[in-house]
């Protein structure tokens, strides 16, 4: 056994007694983020970038999500009440249960609600959620950066050792090639730290940003793990046999040896709130995990419903466009 410093077998130890996962192990870099004051040089979460003052600051022009309120006439408020009224009557008088809404009041429920997504039944609004363009280009704020010193097997491409990672702090449903993806919208760029002689000054702050996307300056601890992948990326015999011995020991397979959790860079996706996604990329390749934003702990995001923003990127090409996932 090799345990590691917490005492709990890694992922090397499973590899070890089951010899057939090793071709589908990945080398990973945990990035554990904690509160901190990073500097220009040094990789971090929401840290300052380094970036060169002859390149422009990234903005964002996809439209974004913005949540519109319209008060429901005394007439319709009144209805719905009713509706209300009568389903709770009819749970009433079944004892208990479920609630259930007559064909006919689901009919006048969809008419009054038009569309909109949420009923504030406190100020009996209808809420809808509308894809509007920024008034102005919005400036990216930095999320992530990146030294390939600090994280071996970060794929730099040639003539580049720095990876940064910028986003329009708020909600936009399916960005420029970003099929199924609603999240904020992302740049990621590769450079060479030796070329930036002249900063950049970042811009003033957003106009428009979303709780949940702004993170707090963090430095990070990077340590290089072996992480495995998802069940549903594994042939099924030897998966399951890597639960069962998991088990054995009161361990989860998924997250303690696959898809470890956390900021990560490189390693494997994991897939526990849908079943697999295959990330294609646009020259048909199956794209491989690049970033892995992480809800919660030191940096205080929030991506999805308090889940993991990943970026993907081509294994054939560094050129094709990156792809976003959100789990
Ligand atoms: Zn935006
Ligand atoms: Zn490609």
């Amino acid at each position: 056994m090799t345990p590691d410093v917490s005492g709990t077998p890694s992922p090397r130890t499973l590899i070890e007694h089951f010899p057939a996962l090793a071709e589908h192990a990945r080398p990973a870099t945990l990035l554990r983020p904690s509160a901190g004051a990073p500097g220009l040089y040094d990789s971090s979460v929401g840290g300052p970038v380094l970036w060169p003052s002859d390149e422009p600051w990234p903005t964002c022009r996809a439209p974004h999500l913005v949540y519109k309120r319209e008060k429901l006439s005394d007439r319709d408020r009144e209805t719905l009440q009713d509706i209300d009224r009568r389903m709770k009557e009819r749970r009433q008088a079944r004892g208990g249960g479920a609630y259930e809404i007559a064909a006919e009041d689901a009919r006048t429920q969809e008419r009054i609600m038009a569309g909109a997504g949420v009923l504030d039944k406190i100020t009996w609004e209808r809420i809808r959620s509308v894809s509007e363009p920024h008034a102005l280009p919005a400036p990216m704020i930095p999320v992530l950066q990146l030294f390939s010193r600090d994280v071996p097997g970060l794929p730099c491409p040639p003539g580049t050792d720095l990876l940064q990672l910028l986003w329009c702090p708020d909600d936009h449903a399916e960005p420029p090639g970003q099929p199924g993806y609603w999240g904020p919208s992302v740049e990621v760029r590769f450079r060479s730290a030796a070329g930036v002689t002249e900063i950049h000054e970042p811009p003033g702050p957003p106009q428009e940003t979303k709780g949940g996307y702004v993170p707090r300056p963090c430095v990070l601890e990077p340590v290089g793990v072996i992480d495995l992948p998802d069940r549903d990326e594994l042939p099924e015999a030897l998966v399951e046999a890597a639960e069962n011995w998991a088990e054995e020991r009161g361990l989860e397979y998924a997250r303690t040896f696959g898809c470890l959790p956390g900021w990560k860079a490189g390693g494997w996706p994991s897939w526990h709130l849908t079943d697999l996604v295959p990330i294609d990329c646009v020259c048909g390749s199956r794209m491989r995990l690049l970033l892995t934003v992480d809800s919660g702990e030191a940096p205080g995001l929030r991506v999805g419903r308090s889940g993991e923003l990943r970026v993907f990127v081509c294994p054939s090409d560094d050129s094709h466009p990156f792809r976003l996932n959100i789990q």
